[in-house]
């Protein structure tokens, strides 16, 4: 058997690359799952991993999966494949991607996750505020600088 590294999936020997995650990574030996100190489906070891993030694009995803490399955490991207639907736009169904590491690990990651998260709202909102600040010298003169108080 072999296994993708990333959602932890196991395969045939014949199939040489995940068909779940993103970007089909290279399937790998049950050894090197260990090294990594990954569990493999069939290990009871598998009931010690658990959800720790949910994250809703590709992007999130990746970034949870570094952080937790980045501090040795083992961690698993399980991809969604049903959920929440996307009525606004398309109806079609929304991926989302769970992150599982260790439990003796989880409060730790989910910590760090959702740091992570808080991060990413704050660049998005200051992403589209410099955008509408940028729309608006185009439109306008700048104000006048502020009075100083004078003292
Ligand atoms: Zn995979």
């Amino acid at each position: 058997m072999k296994y993708c590294a990333r959602c932890g999936s196991e395969y045939e020997d014949s199939v040489s690359h995940c068909t779940d995650c993103p970007n089909h990574p290279a399937l790998v030996s049950a050894e090197e799952m260990e090294r990594r100190g990954l569990p493999l489906p069939h290990d009871l070891d598998q009931r010690r991993f658990v959800r720790a993030a949910i994250a809703e694009n590709p992007l999130t995803a990746e970034s949870f999966v570094e952080m937790m490399h980045e501090r040795n955490i083992p961690v698993l991207v399980r991809p969604g494949r049903s959920g929440v639907v996307d009525e606004l736009t398309t109806g079609a169904l929304l991926p989302w991607w769970e992150i599982r590491v260790p439990a003796e690990e989880q409060a730790r990651a989910a910590t760090l996750m959702e740091q992570e998260r808080r991060l990413e709202v704050d660049s998005q909102d200051e992403a589209a505020a410099a955008a509408e600040a940028e729309e608006r010298e185009s439109e306008e003169p700048p104000p006048p600088p502020p009075a100083l108080p004078a003292h």
